[in-house]
């Protein structure tokens, strides 16, 4: 049965999402007196977003040694409740923002708001194949900028799986630090764009195995080789390497959100004015993967929840709503 507690209350923005975008729009948002609300996600994903299936972050900003992935999620969560933001550790499924105040409806609870930040990130996908789960940050990762410069992988024969811009970006990327970089392909032919494509093929350091792939990852307390599949022959070979890389795609979770707010073709939400964070919907701002397909690190998703949360308050301000 539903507690609805919070009903009652109308709140002035309720954030979605406890990545680097929402507690940064948090600390933002509590910081102003705006008493945020947020709603930290439960089965949809770790409360603190992606970066709690990781350890080591040695790109962020401030921390010299690195710091771990829960760890930053924590300081930053503790950073939001210190400053008074009140936090729901369970999943919005759906939003009603044909109405104002805006409706969200929890797992357990339901609130009103006069503005919303939706901050739900994005699950990077990962095949389902025998080590991949076992091996998931000991030699498995799903980020090749995040976690390519690690000594795990310095000098060594590393897979990428996939075939678009992403799976190219990542493999020329990885030439960096990589004695070797596969590209387990399944078609006859990269769908990258034809220059990152050109970069590919001329590349020593990268091997193409098309029509291939990958069957499972074995190793001892990390990742020791592959076993890949030649689609046109059957055949099944084993290859030696420290490192196995998806870049098969992110899938954006807005599922809630359908049919309230523009999305483009891959369900990334839409933004329709360059230097803002307002969706099409007047008072719903966006931040952090869940729009931006293209840089996906935790610092540009921290600046865009600060850039939302600044963007809310005004857009509140001229409305007369603080
Ligand atoms: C394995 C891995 C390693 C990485 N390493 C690094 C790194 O070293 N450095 C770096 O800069 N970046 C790294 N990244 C990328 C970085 O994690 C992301 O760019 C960043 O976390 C995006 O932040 P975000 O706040 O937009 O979303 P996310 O971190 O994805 O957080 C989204 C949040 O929304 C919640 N949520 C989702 N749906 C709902 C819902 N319906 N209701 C309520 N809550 C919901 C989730 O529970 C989650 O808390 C890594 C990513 C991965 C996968």
């Amino acid at each position: 049965m539903k507690q609805n507690v919070y009903f009652m209350d109308k709140h002035k923005i309720v954030i979605i999402g406890s990545g680097p975008a929402g507690h940064t729009a948090a600390v933002y948002a509590s910081r102003a007196n705006l008493h945020p609300l947020m709603y930290e996600g439960f089965y949809s994903g770790a409360p603190g977003g992606q970066l709690m299936t990781t350890t080591d972050v040695e790109n962020y900003p401030g921390f010299p040694d690195g710091i771990s992935g829960p760890d930053l999620m924590l300081a930053m969560r503790g950073q939001s409740v210190r400053f008074g933001t009140k936090i729901l550790t369970e999943d919005v499924k759906e939003v009603d923002l044909s109405k104002r105040p805006f409706v969200i409806t929890g797992d357990k609870t339901d609130v009103q708001a006069d503005a919303i930040i939706v901050a739900t990130g994005a699950s990077a996908k990962r095949l389902d194949v025998p080590g991949a789960e076992q091996y998931w940050q000991r030699g498995v990762t799903a980020c090749a900028v995040c976690d390519g410069a690690m000594p795990l992988f310095r000098d060594q024969e590393l897979f990428v799986i996939g075939g678009g811009d992403t799976a190219v970006e990542d493999a020329l990327f990885l030439t960096k630090f990589a004695k070797k970089v596969h590209i387990i392909h399944r078609r006859g032919e990269l769908r990258a764009s034809k220059i990152m494509a050109k970069r590919a093929l001329e590349n020593p350091k990268i091997e193409i195995h098309w029509h291939h792939v990958l069957v499972s990852i074995t190793g001892d307390q990390v990742v020791q080789a592959v076993n890949i599949e030649n689609l046109n022959s059957g055949e099944i070979i084993s290859k030696k390497g420290a490192g196995v890389f998806f870049a098969i795609g992110h899938k954006p979770n807005t599922d809630f959100l359908r049919g309230q707010v523009e999305l483009n073709e891959f369900g990334y939400i839409h933004m329709p004015e360059r230097f803002s964070t307002a969706t099409t919907v007047k008072g719903v701002f966006a931040a952090g993967d869940v729009y931006d397909f293209k840089y996906r690190q935790a610092i540009s998703a921290a600046g865009s929840g600060c850039r939302a949360a600044l963007d809310c308050e005004k857009w509140l301000l001229e409305e007369g709503l603080i």
